[in-house]
């Protein structure tokens, strides 16, 4: 048995967010192994992860439901703490398959968990989503804000948190931190490594950057008679690198000897565990606004045209991200032009995502 120093498992962390948290992982020195099926990624984007960071990877392929593969892994390695990335996320998807995302996000959590709980590996940081307010009376939206979820996805995410904070409770040498992930967006700034979705993209990124790149022909913005500034919906984007960057804080935070109080200063323990915090940028952009700054960052007409809402679609969703900040000492630092300069990097160098490496 080879065991080395005490590292970071990365669940998922070949997939969009992951790989870009590898990088944050690679700049803060902290070790990683990552732990994924594939199911939603490629091994290109670790290659190219390695190459951005200069070092070669640890990977393990294989699925979290797999219980005698993690335990090979946590047998190998000294893994102290983990980063639960793993997941399926689109929402259609969800409600056509319940139970392959009932499996697949809250079985797989229950596995990773076990597994973890075994080998005496209590620290932990979910991919939780912004999803989990339903649709807020008020915004911006604060943690404590009532939770709820209208479809399987969503639900998948609720449950989990009800389980973290029950694990929790059931043994409290857990540490915990729930992160609410708004909508990110954008790409490492090489332009090598990006958002690559399978098919006809869900999101409004993915489908702009394809249609900037000629890879589609128009933008159906999903209704243009919301109660918002012009009449599409708004939404808080978060540029990928920042969201990475509250990953680090987050494990920062469980091994810190004090916490931040309201009014700034290094308070002792204990500290708030679970820990929940929203990571978005506070500002709220409609689909329009995406649109105008991706126009700009490419200098590229994006074809579009109204057309009725989509279903379960709200008018407005956007961050309080001061707990964060107060908790964490993180804030998002990106503007909307960085945010569609990098995704257009990489849409523009990689038209077909990870298909045909270069
Ligand atoms: P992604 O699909 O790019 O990455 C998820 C990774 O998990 C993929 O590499 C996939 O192959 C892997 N995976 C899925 N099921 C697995 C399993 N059973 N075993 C092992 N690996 C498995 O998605 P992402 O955008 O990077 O999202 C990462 C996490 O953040 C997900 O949990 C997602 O629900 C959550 N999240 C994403 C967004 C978003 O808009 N991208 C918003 C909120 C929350
Ligand atoms: N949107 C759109 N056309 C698209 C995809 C999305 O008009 O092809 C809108 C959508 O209605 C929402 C915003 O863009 O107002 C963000 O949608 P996305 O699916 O990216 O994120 P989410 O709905 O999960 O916040």
């Amino acid at each position: 048995m080879n065991a080395v120093k005490p590292m970071v498992l990365v669940t998922g962390g070949a997939g969009y967010i992951g790989s870009h948290t590898l990088i944050a992982l690679a700049e803060a020195n902290y070790d990683f192994i990552v732990y994924d099926n594939l199911c939603n990624s490629s091994k290109e984007s670790l290659n190219r992860v390695e190459k951005i960071i200069g070092k070669s990877i640890k990977f393990q392929e294989g699925d979290i439901r797999d219980a005698d593969c993690l335990e090979r892994l946590f047998t190998t390695y000294n893994i102290d703490s983990v980063i639960h990335f793993a997941g399926l996320k689109a929402v259609g998807e969800s409600v056509e398959k319940p139970i392959e995302y009932f499996d697949n996000n809250v079985n797989g959590t229950l596995v990773l968990l076990s597994v973890m709980k075994k080998y005496n590996c209590k620290q932990i940081v979910f991919s939780s989503s912004a999803t989990v307010y339903g649709d807020p009376a008020t915004t911006p939206i604060k943690e404590d804000f009532p939770l709820s979820a209208t479809n399987p996805y969503g639900r998948s995410k609720l449950f989990i948190e009800e389980i973290l904070r029950d694990v929790f409770v059931s043994d409290n040498e857990f540490k915990i931190v729930l992160l609410r992930y708004f909508n990110p967006v954008g790409s490492h700034s090489s332009g090598t490594i990006g958002e690559d979705p399978n098919g006809i993209p869900n999101n409004l990124m993915p489908f702009i950057a394809q249609t900037a790149v000629g890879k589609r022909e128009c933008l159906s913005v999903f209704g243009g008679d919301y109660d918002t500034k012009d009449g599409t919906g708004v939404r808080d984007y978060i540029h990928v690198v920042d969201l990475a960057l509250g990953h680090v804080k987050a494990l920062d935070y469980f091994t810190s000897e004090t916490s931040i109080s309201p009014d700034e200063t290094r308070v002792p323990f204990p500290k708030t565990n679970p820990l929940t915090v929203n990571l978005g940028t506070g500002n709220g952009y409609s689909v329009l606004d995406m649109l105008k700054a991706f126009e700009r960052a490419s200098e590229k007409k994006v074809a579009y045209k109204i057309v009725p809402r989509r279903a379960g679609d709200i008018a407005k969703c956007f961050a309080d991200p001061s707990y964060a900040k107060k908790m964490l000492d993180w804030e998002a630092k990106k503007s909307i032009d960085e945010m569609c300069e990098d995704s257009w990097r990489w849409q523009e160098n990689n038209p077909d995502g990870y298909q045909n490496p270069t």
